[in-house]
């Protein structure tokens, strides 16, 4: 079966940092895929809220591997490649193998990776030297981050449903709220959407805080309530946490705290995109490589018409997407050192982010579906693997915010920003002058319609405009 890193050098051509990421393979191959086994058949991790003599210390007791699992990342360089060399490919191409292999484990890296940037960009000297230096760690005891916004009420609303309060106290705040929805439960550090006290009500009343674990003495700094039982993604753990009171850190100012949670939000975005055209290049190498050995009137099934057609489309599906999601890498790294106001090169990643993060994921889902139907009903038992691949790909639409919203919020930076004009412009180099035109008047008579008609008809545009993207963009990754 072809690897991940052949796939990538198919489509980068020679890749800097080739030894690294060929070693961190090899390390899957060896080691890592038998321990994301075993953390996934574990299920979900066992809470210890309270120690023998009745203190709380909420211990996450984690599956044997659990910790080698996560750390073999960071070893590698997801952050630490970002932090010290703004080296974004390398760190996402990381992320590629480990999504290849075990999608859920990327949510750790995401989320560290999320919580890093903003502590460099944002954070104060002493912040830095005190919690971004030990995530850079190469040890196997690097720190972990999180990235938690969503309240019970929901996650698309945030403006409504974040109810944490933020009370300044000297240098620090006092937050006092819940969040519903906690991955990588385990961290060390979390970064954290919570309303400054006579903050305005709605979006922009929000801050973004770095909260860590435990405070100065030592103490909880926050308490977990309880640890989600997920159908995938069992390699990240998910839970419900209330803070109480809990000393968080301010990230730059509060008037722009809600640009600052979309920065967060965004760098997930991208490598949701990533994973998920990793699942997808998965499934289709799991489905090539029982296709071409079970035979079903008379010759192997990769070699019936229907099926050969099949393949064929999913490997163009698996360019186009290749070509959406490292393109919208290649912004992301150009522009995230930007602050707000930003330029118009970021609202062009913006809406390249909202096509990747929902055309990928959507088409990760139904490549694992259709892998699933290749193998029959092998597929649907776990010793084939195939099960599971469906299960991980699940939640790829749904976090970081759900399809709707990406579709909404395409929707919406074309509104405000035009960036459908800065798409179309960056195209330019790759596309025929006519494609090109024709997209334009189609988005021009788009926006004539009553807001509500946008709204209710993004599927006849958001999927079709995705698509052509990556397709034109293809010519860029060949
Ligand atoms: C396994 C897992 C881990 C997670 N980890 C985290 C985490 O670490 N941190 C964190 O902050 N969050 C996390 N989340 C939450 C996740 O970000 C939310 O699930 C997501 O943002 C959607 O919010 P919601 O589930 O509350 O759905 P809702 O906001 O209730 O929305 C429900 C549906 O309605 C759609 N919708 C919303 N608005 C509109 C509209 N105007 N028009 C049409 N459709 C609309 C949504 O797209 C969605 O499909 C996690 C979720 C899961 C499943």
């Amino acid at each position: 079966m072809r690897t991940p890193v052949a796939y990538l050098a198919e489509r980068l051509g020679e890749l800097p940092q080739a030894s690294a990421l060929e070693q961190y393979q090899a390390w899957w191959q060896t080691i890592g895929s038998a321990l994301s086994e075993t953390v996934d058949r574990a299920g979900t991790p066992w809470l210890r809220q309270h120690d023998r003599f009745g203190n709380r210390v909420d211990e996450l007791l984690l599956p044997a591997g659990y910790t080698a699992l996560v750390q073999e990342g960071y070893k590698h360089g997801v952050i630490w490649r970002v932090i010290e060399h703004s080296d974004w490919a390398t760190s996402f191409a990381l992320g590629y193998i480990t999504s290849y292999y075990d999608p859920g484990v990327y949510c750790p890296h995401t989320v560290s990776l999320s919580t890093a940037v903003p502590l460099q960009k944002y954070g104060t000297p002493a912040l830095r030297e005190r919690y971004l230096s030990p995530m850079l760690r190469r040890d196997g005891t690097a720190w972990q981050g999180a990235t938690w916004m969503t309240e019970i009420g929901g996650g698309s609303d945030l403006g409504a449903n974040v109810h944490t309060r933020a009370v300044p106290n000297g240098e620090s705040y006092r937050l006092t709220g819940e969040k519903y929805f906690c991955s990588n439960l385990n961290a060390e550090l979390a970064v954290v959407a919570a309303r400054p006290e006579g903050a305005p009500a709605g979006v922009r009343g929000l801050a973004l805080f770095l909260v860590p674990r435990v405070r100065p003495d030592g103490s909880l700094n926050y308490f977990i309530r309880r640890v989600k039982d997920k159908i995938g993604t069992r390699a990240v753990i998910t839970g419900e946490v209330e803070l109480r009171e809990s000393i968080g850190y301010l990230l730059g100012s509060a008037e722009v705290g809600i640009y600052l949670i979309l920065e967060v939000l965004n760098i997930s975005r991208v490598a949701n995109s990533v994973g998920s055209v990793a699942l997808l290049q998965r499934a289709i190498d799991e489905a090539r490589a029982f296709a071409q050995q079970r035979v079903a009137f008379g010759k192997p099934l990769a070699e019936q018409p229907l099926m050969r057609a099949q393949f064929e489309r999913w490997e163009r599906t698996l360019r186009v997407a290749f070509a959406l999601a490292w393109e919208t890498m290649r912004l992301l790294s150009e522009v995230w050192a930007q602050t707000p106001p930003y330029s118009a090169r970021y609202h062009l990643f913006r809406l390249l982010t909202h096509l990747a993060k929902y055309w990928t994921a959507e088409q990760a889902v139904q490549a694992t579906k259709w892998c699933m139907e290749v193998h029959g009903g092998a597929g649907v038992l776990a010793e084939y693997g195939i099960e599971r691949l469906l299960r991980e790909a699940m939640v790829l639409p749904i976090w970081e915010g759900g399809s709707h919203r990406q579709m909404l919020d395409a929707l919406e930076v074309i509104q405000r920003r035009n960036a459908h004009l800065l798409l179309l412009e960056h195209l330019q180099p790759f596309a025929e002058p006519a494609a090109i035109q024709a997209w334009r008047e189609r988005i021009d008579a788009y926006l004539q319609q009553p807001l509500e008609v946008q709204e209710a008809d993004l599927e006849s545009l958001i999927p079709p405009l995705a698509e052509w993207v990556g397709t034109v963009l293809q010519a860029a990754y060949q």
